[in-house]
């Protein structure tokens, strides 16, 4: 069977399901190509050991995309404070919403729960097919543009392929796009927990010389984990039974929030920096972890993939209003102009904060110590971060602008 679409999106997580929704309405018919559909319910308490801290701007896209207000029904945890500290150094940084007249710096909210709000608003689109499960057997390109040959012999023509199939990208492999990048020999180690004492509404992590460690509040109280470790560090943390993995984050954390108790199962994934050589093609484009995977210490990725999403969109609505060929890369090229630098910067501060805080040389701990607390008084400076955060810097995509 032969289906041809305007767009044919691969990969219906946060990023492709918020790309194809904001597509839809514009005239195109589109679908979207997804392995596994989405889980539409979960036993009460249950917490997904995936979460994400979501800036203001995704916020803001979130609601222009007609999800938000589910999010916040499934469950969506607001943070007003982020304290930062460094385990040799000694420096300090705290960030704090009231010092802006803001009710919080963001949210921390289930992967599962952002997916599934973006993908009910999916279901009730006439312009989109989900196809779901899909397996993708074959990538073919054609002078008709790029299809997709599914492994039950469908065959999913398109004008624009657009790939947010995650960092393993399938289709950035079969168009045979390179990155470049390395592995961190770390591994985010992510469990839910109970702390002795409340979380206080805000975002925790310690710089440990083997890694960062991060408490992320969640609505009943309890807190998500993200305990980025090397390599063999890693393997003795994992090793360890539940009661024993609890000491050692307590202790790691230094007590700051008393006593912790795992409560649940623990995950864990290796860790890469990895960017896209390029993100276009004609017929094709790369967005979210597809086009740039960033070490989660300070938890951009997604919020970075919806911004990819929300350029790519401009482009093609120009693209559409001048009349011309949504593919072409001349269409494309306006994207991938607007968040190549963005995101290559992030990757690139990400990376260096990892191996400066990941130094346990006394003058550079030192050094370290002092900046952290001459940045944590330097209000200019601060300023910036919390604008980033808050979805407050400039050259923002229209989705994802200051409601005016
Ligand atoms: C420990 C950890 C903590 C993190 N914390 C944060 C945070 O606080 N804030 C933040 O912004 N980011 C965070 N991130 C990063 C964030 O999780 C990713 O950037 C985000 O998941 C990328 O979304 P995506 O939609 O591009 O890809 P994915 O979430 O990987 O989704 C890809 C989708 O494509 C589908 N798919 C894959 N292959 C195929 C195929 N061949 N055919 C069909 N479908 C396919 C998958 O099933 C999936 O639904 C964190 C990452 C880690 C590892």
């Amino acid at each position: 069977m032969n289906t041809n679409y305007d767009l044919l999106v691969v990969g219906g997580g946060m990023v492709g399901a918020a790309f194809a929704l904001a597509c839809s309405g514009k005239g195109l018919t589109i679908g979207v190509v997804e392995a596994r559909p989405p889980r539409r319910a979960w036993p009460a308490g249950e917490v997904d050991l995936r979460v994400s801290a979501l800036s203001r701007a995704s916020e803001r896209m979130l609601a222009r995309l007609g999800a938000w207000e589910r999010i916040g029904d499934l469950g969506a945890s607001p943070y007003r404070q982020m304290r930062v500290w460094d385990a040799i150094g000694g420096g300090s940084i705290q960030f704090d919403s009231a010092d802006l007249g803001e009710p919080d710096l963001g949210h921390i909210v289930e992967n599962r729960v952002i997916q599934l709000a973006l993908w009910e608003r999916l279901e009730s689109l006439p312009d989109l097919t989900l196809i779901c499960p899909a397996s993708i057997a074959e990538l073919e390109r054609t002078a008709d543009g790029p299809a997709l040959v599914l492994a039950d012999g469908r065959r999913l023509g398109a004008r624009l392929l657009v790939a947010a199939d995650g960092r393993d990208s399938l289709i950035r492999d079969l168009a045979s796009i390179p990155t470049q990048g390395w592995d961190y020999d770390q591994r985010a180690i992510v469990a839910t927990v109970v702390t002795a004492q409340w979380h206080q509404d805000t975002a925790w992590q310690r710089f440990l010389p083997t890694g960062p460690l991060a408490f992320l509040p969640l609505r009943d109280g309890r807190c998500s984990i993200v305990w980025s470790a090397d390599g063999s560090r890693a393997d003795d943390l994992l090793a360890l039974d539940d009661a024993a993995f609890g000491q050692a984050l307590t202790d790691a954390f230094e007590r700051r929030l008393g006593q912790v108790r795992v409560d649940g199962p623990r995950a864990s994934v290796a860790l890469r920096l990895q960017h896209a050589q390029r993100y276009v093609e004609s017929g094709l484009a790369l967005i979210g972890d597809a086009a740039h995977a960033i070490h989660p210490l300070a938890g951009q990725g997604v919020n970075l993939g919806l911004l990819d999403a929300a350029e790519l969109v401009a482009a093609l609505e120009l693209a559409l209003e001048r009349g011309r060929d949504l593919a072409s890369l001349w269409t494309l090229r306006r994207y991938e102009r607007a968040r190549r630098g963005d995101n290559l910067a992030m990757l690139a501060a990400m990376d260096g904060f990892k191996r400066l805080f990941g130094n346990d040389i006394a003058p550079v701990a030192a050094l370290r110590g002092w900046g952290l607390d001459l940045t944590d008084r330097a209000v200019p400076l601060k300023r910036r971060f919390m604008d980033r955060a808050l979805g407050l810097n400039p050259g923002l995509p229209p989705l994802a602008r200051p409601w005016k």
